[in-house]
């Protein structure tokens, strides 16, 4: 292996160590914790998990952590009722519904009645617009991780040739905005894309968020190139049991670019502690707090 590890493991702690100080201070400054509301909605053991985790982050980070859990049957019209709560609760600075929703609710319509400044995963299309017209926005969690990465390896991202495999709304479109923004010249590339190996070659920066098991190959990339693996994929692992892998071929990869995240402990432990800047990032611009340096 030639490429540096991108230890996101690293890079959260510390970060969430610095978000724990904001917390204490906006807790000084205006009298109450910020807080943070989760929606559960069935019994999705990934689901779950991911919820439970963000709840204890939460706390461990000095704020206060609403976990409300509501039956897989859940009619649309509830859960909406339940937002609308949410998003009148003055304790409540951020709001997450955990996707995906059981198939009676349209989540479009659930992410739309979340109040736009609430919005901490960033996806309702009043952030979308926001980020895409360079305005102050509600970013989604993974793709800022994923810059916060880069720009720490990196430095300036100014010129650099970034391409970002995958197109959806979570991750791939707001990456390819947060690239813009730091001046990169950005190709998306998806799933009809021809050639897509020789597209990646160009790149300076690769971000993959396909949900393909170890589909980039060493031979797609640029040497010295950076490598951002979004992709988390299950596995079957020789002993029987299961394992993680990421959209990239790691070992063959490693051995040509620059730097590359593991999977697991890559861009996966970004996204909780990102979470937690934007919770304090709603929570300091409803109080009409300046955000502190670096947040
Ligand atoms: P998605 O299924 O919504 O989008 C996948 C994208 O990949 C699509 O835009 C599609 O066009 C593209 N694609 C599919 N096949 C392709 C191919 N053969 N060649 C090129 N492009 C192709 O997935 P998503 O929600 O964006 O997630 C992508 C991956 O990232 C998944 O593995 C997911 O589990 C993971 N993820 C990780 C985190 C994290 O915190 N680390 C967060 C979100 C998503």
């Amino acid at each position: 292996m030639t490429a540096a590890s991108i230890d996101g493991r690293a890079a959260a702690a510390a970060l969430r160590e610095r978000l724990a100080h904001v917390a204490d201070f906006f807790h000084a400054s205006t009298g109450r914790q910020a807080g943070l509301a989760t929606v559960l909605v069935g019994e999705d053991p990934a689901s779950g998990v991911y919820v439970r985790a963000k709840g204890k982050a939460t706390r461990e980070a000095g704020m206060q952590s609403f976990s409300h859990q509501l039956p897989a049957d859940t009619r649309e019209g509830d859960l909406l009722d339940l937002v609308a709560k949410l998003n009148a609760d003055d304790h409540v600075d951020g709001i997450l519904v955990q996707l995906p929703l059981p198939a009676q609710i349209d989540s479009a319509r659930v992410i739309d009645a979340i109040a736009p400044d609430k919005d901490v995963d960033g996806f309702h299309v009043v952030n979308t617009g926001r980020l895409a017209v360079g305005a102050e926005a509600l970013v989604p969690c993974t793709p800022l991780g994923c810059v916060h990465l880069l720009t720490q390896q990196l430095g300036d991202l100014s010129g650099l040739e970034a391409v970002v495999i995958g197109r959806s709304n979570i991750v791939g479109k707001p990456m390819a905005m947060l690239l813009l923004g730091e001046s990169c010249t950005v190709t998306i590339a998806h799933s009809r894309t021809r050639d897509l190996p020789a597209v990646v070659r160009r790149a300076d920066i690769v971000v993959a968020a396909v949900g393909r098991p170890e589909m980039v190959r060493g031979d797609w990339i640029k040497p010295g190139a950076t490598v951002i693996d979004v992709g988390i994929n299950r596995v079957p692992a020789n002993d029987g049991k299961t394992r993680l892998v990421g959209d990239v071929a790691f070992d063959e990869v490693a051995r040509v670019a620059g730097a590359i995240t593991p999977v697991p402990g890559g861009v996966g432990p970004m996204t909780i502690a990102m979470l937690l800047r934007n919770t304090l990032v709603a929570a300091h611009r409803r109080a009409g707090l300046n955000l502190p340096e670096g947040l």
